[in-house]
């Protein structure tokens, strides 16, 4: 059974597309079937996967406005072992045209119903915001992550996004949970950094994952060359965390389906 996971936060730079492009390629790297879904007008998982943004013969703007489908956008990325559906800022324009269209929110979810199978994980990297594009990962995903940085406005706009995943859960996406939430770009000589994660852990508990993502210069190198970090630098403590980050979200899965938990 497919899983698909939302990497969201309305936050910009708090490591949604680090993430998606290391977790995809970290899962594929432990022999998961990956698809990585870019759903960000900036095209930054798209560029960072190795793929030219501006160069695309189908995106996740024409899916989105059905002009094609998710099998013939689909790219298959042999050099960093997932398969990737492009976007760039064609998006925006499908943003705003989902405004007024039929079941617009579930443009997404309808799309990968063709596709899904041919998968364990599909990872969505959301735009920067609680927008349509959000909403119909959202929509899509079985679960999310959520990607923070562990500084004093961290915890702000962390309501809006719970609120917005609580009412998605009651009104159209019942199966919808906070997979966890990621502390990034730590920096454990920052007393603040310490603080919010101790915070962070008391009001969530066990959804607060174990690993931790350290600041690390390889992970903002990396998309440079088109390449998820384990691929330009593996032994990197960025590449560790992420490897770290998908063990530790297979172990969760594989736990949700043992025999007892059924
Ligand atoms: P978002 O998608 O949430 O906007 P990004 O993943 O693009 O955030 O990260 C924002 C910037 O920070 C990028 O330049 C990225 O390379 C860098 N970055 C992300 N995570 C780390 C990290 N753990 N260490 C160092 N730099 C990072
Ligand atoms: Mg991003």
């Amino acid at each position: 059974m497919v899983r698909i996971i939302a990497v969201a936060n309305q936050k910009g730079g708090v490591g949604k597309t680090t993430t998606s492009i290391n977790l995809a390629a970290s899962l594929a790297a432990a022999r998961r079937r990956v698809l990585l879904i870019d759903l960000d007008p900036q095209g930054n998982a798209t560029m960072g996967s190795g793929a030219d943004k501006y160069d695309l013969e189908h995106s996740a703007c024409d899916v989105l406005m059905k002009r094609t489908t998710a099998a013939d956008t689909i790219m298959k990325m042999e050099a960093v072992g997932y398969s990737l559906m492009p976007a760039n800022s064609d998006l925006t324009v499908a943003e705003v045209n989902l405004m007024t269209a039929l079941r617009r929110e579930y443009r997404l979810q309808e799309a990968l119903a063709g596709v899904q199978e041919d998968y364990d994980f599909i990872i969505i990297d959301c735009p920067p915001a609680l927008n349509m594009l959000t909403v119909n990962a959202l929509v899509a995903a079985h679960g999310v992550i959520i990607p923070m940085q562990c500084e004093y406005y961290a915890l702000e706009g962390l309501s809006a996004l719970v609120q917005t995943i609580d009412s998605i859960r009651e009104s159209v996406n019942h199966e919808l949970q906070i997979h966890g939430l990621l502390r990034t770009m730590f920096d454990p000589r920052n007393n603040l950094s310490t603080e919010v994660s101790e915070q962070l852990t008391q009001h969530f508990g066990e959804r607060v994952y174990r690993t931790v993502i350290p600041r690390n210069i390889r992970l903002a190198e990396a998309p440079s060359h088109g390449l998820p970090v384990i691929l330009y630098d593996k032994s990197s403590r960025g590449a560790l965390a992420y490897l770290a980050l998908a063990g530790e979200i297979l172990r969760r899965e594989g736990r949700a389906t043992t025999p007892e938990n059924v």
